[in-house]
């Protein structure tokens, strides 16, 4: 490229010094810059003396107008660039080319959404021809992706599950408030003898009731002998005892045996009681995760 008398060193110290130390040929100081197309050269030129670009024309060289302006050191350009390409440009094709290009140029943040998008869509990404060239040409970044997507896999699975084991101890802690409101005030058809119980007709706010009143029932009536009880029975015994556990006042508690685990809890091993503890505090500490989100069953405790 021929360059007039400009002072280059303020759009671009680098371009600056290079033309200083520039041949001086015909008055006019002539420098290469190799592998740009003419279009992308012309852009960057005109940017230099005008700070103007056109969308269209910087859309259409936006990669080789990132690696001039960061080679030239035109950072006004290098952020319009990398502006471009986040907010837009990225596609299937090119993401890998400018992850490449972003991580030569500097660019640590446009880097990061390239690799969230390979992340993200890695089935069809890693069938394009972008990945292709980059796997026999940077092996290195190949393995780096793709154990950046066997991590995000990793912790997708580890919230899933968290947010399983969360369901069932809130799971657990509305058994809790059903046992307490059935024991309490009686619901449907079950409940203390001094209650007038007004049948299965009246509609319950505890998403837990009618499941315990069926296991209660079983409970109650179950015939089936095998030592501990059946699966029916042993979840009644879990219940009753996990309430014993949790419960302030056992002296006025008419939640059945809630006393007699009390006093059992005397003996207990040390694993039991580890073991019961950490169960009691997973299942207050959904109860209260619930209660910070919303207060939908606040002033029933
Ligand atoms: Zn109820
Ligand atoms: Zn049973
Ligand atoms: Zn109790």
């Amino acid at each position: 490229m021929a360059s007039p008398a400009i002072d280059s060193s303020v759009a671009s110290p680098v371009l600056g010094n290079v033309l200083r130390l520039s041949k001086v040929k015909h008055g006019m100081r002539y420098i290469k810059i190799p592998g740009v197309p003419y279009g992308a050269v012309c852009v960057f030129i005109r940017f230099l003396y005008s700070s103007c670009y056109e969308e269209e024309e910087l859309q259409k060289f936006v990669l080789h107008l990132l690696v001039l302006s960061h080679s030239y050191s035109v950072p006004a350009l290098k952020r319009a660039c990398i502006c471009l390409l986040e907010e837009g440009l990225l596609t299937r094709e090119n993401v890998i080319d400018v992850l490449q290009l972003a991580r030569n140029c500097d660019a640590p943040r446009l880097a990061f959404i390239c690799v969230r998008m390979v992340v993200k869509d890695f089935k069809s990404i890693s069938s394009t021809e972008g990945w292709k060239v980059m796997k026999r040409a940077n092996p290195a970044l190949e393995q780096e992706l793709v154990e950046s997507v066997v991590e995000a896999d990793t912790r997708k699975q580890e919230r899933q599950r968290k947010m399983e084991d969360k369901k069932v101890y809130l799971q657990l802690y509305e058994a809790m408030e059903a046992l307490l409101h059935i024991c309490k005030d009686g619901c449907r058809t079950i409940g203390p003898h001094d209650k007038v119980l007004k049948g299965s007709q009246v509609t319950c706010n505890f998403p837990a009731c009618k499941g315990l009143e069926t296991l209660v029932r079983h409970f109650a009536n179950c015939k089936t002998r095998v030592p501990g009880g059946c699966v029916h029975c042993k979840r009644m015994w879990q219940l009753l005892e996990l309430h014993s556990r949790m419960c302030n006042e056992p002296d006025s508690c008419k939640v059945p045996l809630c006393r007699h685990f009390k006093e059992k809890m005397q003996q207990q091993s040390k694993k039991d009681e580890t073991k019961w503890k950490l169960l009691v505090s997973k299942v207050v500490a959904a109860k209260n995760a619930v209660g910070s989100f919303s207060s939908r069953r606040s002033g029933l405790l």
